[in-house]
This record gives C-alpha cells, sequence and structure tokens, in this order.
C-alpha cells in the first residue's frame, strides 16, 4: 500500500471493526471526516480496518479481512447515495438489512456517521443498530465503551439501551415506533475547533482524489444562508480553527515528513479571517495549496497565486446560474461582471481553465436562465480565452434549507433544460466548453432518498437497497420534515 501515515497511531486493538466508506478509496482518502474517525478509533485501542469499493471490494485495506468476520460494521455515510451501497454491501456480505431480523442470531452491530446524519439520518433508520449523530468525534468514545461492554458480555439488549443513553446518539430500536420519532436528540455541530480536535489528514496517499496533499480543516460551518444549501441549517454555526494553531500543528508535520502540497479544507475558503496569513506562511515553507472550495466573489489574488505555484492550472468555482436575478434568489449575491472580473485575474496569472459549477430546475428559472449559461460561458471564453468545463447538476430540494419546500422538477423538465443549453453551446465557435451533467434520473433518485423516513428506509432495506425500487410517494417529504422536527 502506498499511504504514509501522518499520525503515530496505536498498533493492534481488542475491538474489530469495519470502518466503511462507500465509494473508491481514491474518495474515501479525500475525506477528512473519514480520516479523522479512522484515527480516533486507533488512538481509542479499536482493531480497526478500512473497507471502500476498492482495490478489493469486501476486503479490508489492512488485513484483507471479509467483511462478515467483524462483529461491529459502521460506515460513514457522506450523501444519500452512499446508504444504497452501503445496504448492498450487508446484503452481498449475508447481513440481514433490517435492524429487527439481526436483533436475535450472531450477527453484527451496524452504525453510521457522516455528512448525511446532519441532514436526515432517517434513511438510514431501519439497518443501523445505532447512528451518530453529527460531529461523531464527541460521542465516539461513548459508543467504543458500550461496544466493548458488548463484546464482553454479548447482551445486545443492554447494548441498545446505554446507546440510547447518549444524547446525540440515535437507536432506532427505542427511539422510533411504528414509524415515528419518540424522543428529541442532540445532533453533535457546535463544539468549538480547539487544540484537541484533528486538523489534518491521517495517511498520505498518491491515490485520493487531490493526489499526494496534506488536507487542513480550516473552518466548519457557513456565515452564510444560501436557498439550497444544507450547510448553514445543519452544520452548525461557523467554527473556524486560529491560524497560529494551523500553522504550529504545519510546522510540526513539515519538521517530520515531506509535504509538497497543502489542501486548505472549508465550505468557502475566502471566509475565513486569516487566510491571507495562513497563505504567507505556507508560500514561506514553498508549499503548494489547493482549496476544495473556491467563493468567487471572496477569490484573491494572492489565493489564485497559491495555487498556480501549486502547480494547478485550472480554477473550481461556482456560478451556480447564468443570470444575476437568479443567482442572487438563491443567496449567492455575485454579478457575472464579478465572475467575469476574478477568472480575468486568474487568467492574467497563467490559469488557462476553469471549472463552473451550474443548477438547474431552480425555483424561478426559466429557459432564458438556461440560454444565459451558455451566454456566460461564451462571454468567459471570450474576455479570458480559458478552456471551460460546465458541471450541471439540477437542484434537488433537502431538508434543513430555506429552499427545503421547493419543487424537484423532474427528470423530463430537467431533459429539456439540458437540450436548451446543449443547443446554445453548439452555437459556440471556438474553444466550445465540455459539458458535464448529472443524469436526470440520478437526481431524482437522490431527491427522494434525501427525503426518506423510517418507513421509507425499511422498504429500501427489503428491496436490497435498490432505490428504483422503492415507489416514492411525494407526501413523504411532509412526513419526513415533522419526524425530523420531532428528533431536533
Ligand atoms: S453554498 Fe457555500 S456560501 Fe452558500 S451557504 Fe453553502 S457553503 Fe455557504
Amino acid at each position: 500500500m502506498d499511504e504514509e501515515c501522518v499520525a503515530e497511531l496505536p498498533r493492534g486493538g481488542d475491538l474489530p471493526w469495519a470502518l466503511f466508506y462507500p465509494a473508491d478509496y481514491s474518495v474515501a482518502s479525500s475525506s477528512l471526516g473519514y480520516h479523522y474517525i479512522y484515527r480516533a478509533l486507533k488512538e481509542l485501542g479499536v482493531a480497526v480496518e478500512r473497507f471502500c469499493n476498492d482495490p478489493v471490494p469486501f476486503r479490508s485495506i489492512e488485513g484483507d479481512t471479509l467483511l462478515e468476520r467483524f462483529p461491529i460494521i459502521t460506515a460513514s455515510v457522506a450523501y444519500e447515495g452512499n446508504a444504497e451501497i452501503f445496504y448492498r454491501w450487508l446484503n452481498s456480505a449475508n447481513i440481514p438489512l433490517l435492524s429487527e431480523d439481526r436483533l436475535t442470531g450472531n450477527y453484527p452491530i451496524i452504525g453510521a456517521g457522516g455528512a448525511m446524519t446532519y441532514i436526515n439520518p432517517l434513511l438510514l433508520s431501519a439497518v443501523c443498530d445505532f447512528i451518530i449523530l453529527g460531529d461523531a468525534l464527541d460521542a465516539l468514545p461513548y459508543a467504543v465503551g458500550s461496544l466493548r461492554s458488548y463484546l464482553a458480555e454479548g447482551n445486545k439488549e443492554k447494548l441498545l439501551d446505554e446507546l440510547g443513553e447518549h444524547p446525540s446518539i440515535l437507536v432506532p430500536a427505542r427511539h422510533i415506533r411504528n414509524g415515528k420519532v419518540e424522543v428529541k436528540r442532540v445532533l453533535s455541530n457546535d463544539q468549538p475547533l480547539d487544540a484537541g480536535h484533528p486538523m489534518n489528514s491521517t495517511w498520505l496517499t498518491p491515490r485520493s482524489s487531490f493526489g499526494k496533499t496534506l488536507l487542513v480543516e480550516l473552518q466548519r460551518g457557513c456565515v452564510r444562508n444560501c436557498s439550497y444549501c444544507t450547510l448553514p441549517g445543519c452544520f452548525g454555526k461557523m467554527r473556524y480553527r486560529d491560524s497560529g494553531m494551523i500553522k504550529e500543528r504545519l510546522e510540526e508535520i513539515f519538521s517530520a515528513r515531506e509535504v509538497d502540497q497543502v489542501g486548505l479544507v472549508t465550505p468557502e475558503a475566502g471566509d475565513h479571517p486569516q487566510i491571507e496569513d495562513l497563505l504567507d506562511f505556507l508560500e514561506s515553507k514553498n508549499k503548494g495549496v489547493s482549496f476544495a472550495s473556491l467563493r468567487l466573489d471572496r477569490l484573491t489574488e494572492k489565493m489564485l497565486s497559491a495555487l498556480k505555484r501549486g502547480g494547478r492550472h485550472s480554477v473550481t468555482v461556482a456560478p451556480e446560474t447564468g443570470s444575476d436575478e437568479l443567482r442572487f434568489s438563491c443567496g449567492k449575491k455575485f454579478t457575472n461582471d464579478m465572475i467575469l472580473e476574478k477568472l480575468g485575474m486568474a487568467a492574467s496569472l497563467g490559469i488557462d481553465q476553469a471549472k463552473l459549477y451550474f443548477m438547474t430546475g431552480l425555483p424561478g428559472e426559466t429557459d432564458e436562465d438556461i440560454k444565459a449559461i451558455a451566454d456566460l460561458s461564451k462571454r468567459i471564453i471570450a474576455e479570458t480565452g480559458m478552456n471551460l468545463i460546465l458541471s450541471v447538476n439540477p437542484f434537488v430540494p433537502k431538508p434543513g434549507t430555506v429552499w427545503c419546500g421547493k419543487e424537484f422538477v423532474g427528470t423530463a423538465a430537467i431533459r429539456k433544460k439540458y437540450e436548451i443549453l446543449e443547443k446554445e453551446l453548439t452555437k459556440t465557435k471556438k474553444k466550445r466548453p465540455q459539458l458535464r451533467m448529472t443524469s436526470p434520473k440520478e437526481a431524482e433518485s437522490e431527491f427522494s432518498l434525501a427525503w426518506y423516513g423510517y418507513n421509507e428506509s425499511m422498504a429500501l432495506a427489503k428491496n436490497n437497497g435498490i432505490s428504483k425500487k422503492v415507489r416514492f410517494d411525494p407526501a413523504t417529504r411532509a412526513k419526513t420534515l415533522l419526524e425530523l422536527e420531532r428528533l431536533w
């Protein structure tokens, strides 16, 4: 394995635990949350082994061990589609999917955590014995203690009782009756990011989506409130790390190992109050820099220069729409002129490619707004000479957002919008942009899974994790919203 461990981790452990990331290894290695949980479990003396879709499915990365050998299996569920993959894996390992079918018999304990638990943990509720809600590191030592006692005593009823006593752990067998949530839980999303919290990758690998890059978390939460985004409503108030603390940690890492690239992980890098100071520091250390996300209106020359220094020739930003008015209604208060100005700045620094994220199917969107995406692209090409990649994704209303009650336009309407955009782009004479569009079916599946309650989670389990076999009733949205209000 071409991994380099950044932290000193204890070997061995006494609690065999399969930590599953329902995606490829490259994606798992790009998830700081997954790095954190692995490290925390190691430090708690757990014999944890990781599982991903590759290099060998169903076998652990560390020991080539089969999934079904583990008495504890948990998954980091980052988004809706991960739940389906998780369910299918359990099914393929002959583990009954419904938690109620595992109450007796020698089956593993199944748990979950991850970004999805901040938004709608009910998606996971018919399958998991326990779900850690929000920042999992806070409840993890408690869960490990309970699972250790369970392994020694074998009393599952006691385990469920005990886990259910923690305010940030949802135990469906104890907290949900007849599909209804009966107990308030606390979503853990407000602890300060102090020195005790991990802040960087646990391992480095060239096979991560970002290449061999040391990921460093600058902040959680976001000060803005974009209408479609789950971050402000679900991930807590903005918490950021002081640059002094980050620099101290980086000094330690740089003195111990070779690091060429540092990836700054934050919802919007430009919002961190000490970003310029951090960039100066990284420049003084001659490190390349990449950003998980760049907000157009906060993009500075220093940020772009840092990208360029790291060998990047491409910048990724999210105009979301081609027209100012629709963009403003999303909560993004910047204009096409500003987009042109910032991308012009990038081009003057030698960045010759831009990846632009757009959404379609937004509330109030017209055909003219779709055409405006093509118009904006043409302007950017004409004024900056950049090559463009357009990533176009259907708007999916999610729980916990300002637009949670808005319509999902459906697959037929999305196809029509895509056709309009494709037709407009064929009129581009020079440097026609590459167009990458999320499949309408995939968006539809994401929409329905986002709103699953306990009963739908059960239906998904009964259909072996295949959501297209589950009929989605539009009335489910209102019911799930009610259940989530009962939950927190
Ligand atoms: S889209 Fe970006 S700026 Fe808007 S709320 Fe989400 S993270 Fe913040």
